[in-house]
């Protein structure tokens, strides 16, 4: 696109009167240093310029158009802008002027919003397309520990039975635990399993319940009780009450590990 072409709509409405801003300095500062452009803008002021213009664009509605046509054929041009007999007749074409101009002006600018909202539409679908893989990523991975379906193997020495085991992934400046453990016990009636994140100082926090399924796997993931940050020494699951309270470890314990 040549610098003219760029200009077309910015002479337009400066011609109107209605450019602002940089835009319009940066228009002004072009036509300074160009004549063709400063020509088109000559053009532009006259009101056979703007008709052509406005008939390019987007077709307004015939009657309308035709209406607009008629007054302007009748009325000689050079009376146009002054009053004088048959003055009604002028501010009929005066009206239609003003009509066209300002179908004219919304024409422009909805033809920019449209450019620039496309432009934000496809930097939108961009990004939406790397965060939809992003999550595709996130979803295979949490699937993978933890659904239903999915074969969890424990691999051990020769000779040793298979143990309840646990496994704790935390990201303690983003919240983040995933916890899977399998081999678990079936749960004794009116029992349930709960997790704990002990820190180096303090009780031990509340970190999710869970019920194994009936292959002894289960997995607790980013419990939504768990504070922010915490430092994890330990890790521990014990067997409580089904019914609470689950604010404190108060039953036997199951495993533990230190992180
Ligand atoms: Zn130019």
């Amino acid at each position: 696109m040549s610098a003219h072409e760029q200009y077309a709509d910015d002479l337009a409405l400066y011609a109107l009167g209605v450019l602002e801003g940089a835009e319009r300095a940066s228009l002004a500062k072009h036509l300074d240093g160009c004549s063709g452009c400063r020509q088109e803008l000559e053009a532009l002021r006259g009101d056979s310029a703007l008709l052509a213009m406005s008939s390019t664009g987007p077709k307004p509605p015939q009657r309308s158009r035709q209406r607009l046509l008629n007054a302007i054929a009748k009325e000689p041009r050079r009376s146009a802008a002054v009053a004088e007999p048959g003055w009604r007749f002028n501010l009929w074409a005066l009206f239609g002027w003003a009509a066209a101009v300002g179908m004219l002006v919304v024409v422009i600018q909805l033809r920019r919003q449209n450019a620039s909202l496309q432009q934000a539409m496809n930097s939108l679908g961009s990004v939406l397309g790397s965060q939809t893989i992003e999550l595709e990523n996130a979803r295979r991975i949490v699937d993978t520990l933890t659904a239903p379906e999915a074969q969890t193997v424990t691999l051990v020495t020769a000779k040793t039975p298979p143990q309840p085991q646990g496994k704790a992934f935390y990201l303690r400046n983003r919240s983040g635990l995933v916890f899977v453990a399998n081999n678990l016990a079936p749960l004794p009636p009116d029992k349930i399993y709960e997790l704990w994140l002990i820190p180096p100082n303090g009780k031990p926090i509340a970190a999710g319940l869970f019920k194994p399924d009936a292959k002894g796997n289960a997995s607790v993931i980013n419990p939504p009780e768990l504070p922010a940050g915490v430092e994890a020494k330990t890790f521990a699951v014990t067997l409580e009450p089904a019914s609470g309270p689950h604010d404190a470890p108060r039953g036997t314990g199951v495993m533990q590990g230190g992180a």
